[in-house]
């Protein structure tokens, strides 16, 4: 088994449970005792959010470039950034280090593309609705048409977020607004929704929808987990 190396901490909420679902995953595939080799390094998201507000993504770049200097030092084979936002740097993880990165979005367009999604419907932070980061790599890479919430709509989402999931903060009347959300989506002709926060998993999941779901936490553990255990997997 190879190292994962994670920087994590955005939320922390959010971290604690990519953290069972890679031990899990691990355990479901191996048995035993075992579990995943990893490393996270959490930064304090209060600065990581003052500084996305103030959009000084130099100053994101720095911090996940340093972060993952400090992965690869302490042994990972492979980096992930456990937030869609904040992949906004993802240039700076991969220039920072020798060592693989698997990037958010490439684990969503996998899959998305081999359910033959065409066009979705993107829930994230107003970043990752709104700027092209994401959205281009589902289009240039996967082929897949991404739309989005109207203004009022990518607010709530943005305001929950922050307001609630981030803290844990699980609100039936916030699930009602994103439920609502995504049937609007659906109407403007998505086929699919990516959960494209990992935060928001910890309020919508499949069993509240009946349109296909991309979990972005889901899918990126569960790739992280096939490509550290490569190795066990072909044998
Ligand atoms: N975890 C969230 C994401 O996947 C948002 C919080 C943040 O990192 O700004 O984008």
């Amino acid at each position: 088994m190879k190292t994962l190396g994670i920087i994590g901490g955005m939320s922390y909420e959010s971290s604690k449970l990519f953290y069972e679902l890679i031990n899990n995953r691990v355990n479901d595939i191996l048995g035993g005792y075992h579990c995943c080799k990893s490393i996270m390094y959490t930064v304090d998201f209060d600065e990581i959010v003052r500084l996305q507000n103030e959009e000084k993504w130099d100053e994101l770049n720095l911090i996940v470039a340093d972060v993952t200097r400090k992965l690869e030092a302490g042994g990972a084979d492979l980096i992930v950034l456990c937030t869609n936002t904040l992949h906004i740097c993802a240039d700076a993880i991969i220039n920072a280090t020798k060592v693989p990165f698997l990037h958010i979005a490439e684990t969503v367009g996998e899959e998305a593309k081999s359910r033959f999604i065409k066009k979705a419907g993107l829930l994230g932070t107003k970043f990752t609705m709104e700027k092209d980061f994401y959205k281009d790599v589902l289009k240039e890479k996967y082929g897949i048409d991404v739309i989005i919430p109207g203004e009022i709509d990518r607010d709530t989402i943005h305001n929950v977020i922050f307001g609630e999931l981030v803290h844990g903060q699980i609100r039936e009347s916030s699930r009602k607004k994103f439920i609502e959300i995504i049937n609007r989506l659906e109407r403007n002709g998505a086929e699919g929704i990516i959960l494209g926060c990992t935060d928001i998993p910890l309020l919508i999941s499949e069993e509240h929808l009946e349109i296909p779901i991309f979990d972005s936490i889901r899918l990126h553990a569960e790739h992280s987990v096939r490509r550290i255990l490569s190795d066990e997997l072909n044998q």
